[in-house]
């Protein structure tokens, strides 16, 4: 399953052996700040009982420890203000109205935040819903790779903010592959706490017909 060896997707330079957060830390301590028993769920089971918030079942996805610790600190910064200000205000602000009032570099931030934890996604399932598309999958790691490096959104990236609901889910991947179109492949995912609810996609390439499909996945809005 390629949890020894193989190198970091972001980078491509070290090897990915640090253990990246499917749902941050810090939401999780959020949802669960009095050290209630935490349960999980993830498409294949449910009701994981999670010993703490640094259990296995919630670092599934393995990048290495120079962009964990250094390069996307910045984002993870700009997501947890962006997240608990989400759940500080939530009965009278919604996600997408403090969003508009975010600077233009903290929005960017968070766009790429959620870049990386789709790229995490994408590669760590990657055997197993994108498996025969090796080609696809690294076209779309490597421009999510560059977008990190060079902090740069790629122009083929969407998210939409989602009505929030109940409960922590481990995100899964829906995969958009069309046979015999020039759409190819598009991948998506979500960042699901209970007070703020984000859906984001990648797509190999941009068209009509993935507009479409982007359409009626509900993707869009936080796109520049
Ligand atoms: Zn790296």
């Amino acid at each position: 399953m390629g949890t020894k060896g193989g190198l970091c997707w972001i980078c491509k330079a070290n090897k990915a052996t640090s253990g990246e957060h499917a749902i941050k830390k810090s939401d999780i301590k959020l949802a669960f700040p009095e050290k209630q028993r935490l349960y999980f769920h993830t498409a294949e089971k449910k009701n994981i009982y999670i010993q703490g918030s640094n259990s296995v079942w919630l670092k599934p996805l393995k990048i290495c420890p120079d962009c964990n610790n250094k390069r996307l600190q910045p984002y993870d910064k700009a997501w947890d203000a962006f997240s608990k200000n989400c759940l500080d205000q939530r009965t009278t602000e919604t996600p997408a109205s403090l969003w508009r009032k975010l600077p233009t570099k903290a929005q960017q931030q968070i766009r790429l935040f959620l870049l990386i934890k789709l790229g995490c996604i994408t590669k760590r399932l990657q055997h197993d819903k994108l498996r025969g598309h090796t080609s696809n999958v690294k076209n779309i790691l490597d421009q999510m790779s560059n977008g990190i490096l060079t902090e740069k959104l790629p122009r083929s990236f969407y998210a939409e903010f989602l009505p929030p609901a109940p409960g922590l889910q481990t995100p899964n991947l829906e995969v958009l592959n069309k046979k015999n179109t020039n759409i190819c492949m598009a991948v998506a995912s979500g960042y699901n706490l209970p007070w703020v609810s984000i859906k984001v996609a990648f797509a190999v390439h941009t068209s009509a017909g993935l507009l479409n499909w982007m359409q009626t996945v509900h993707v869009s809005d936080l796109s520049s």
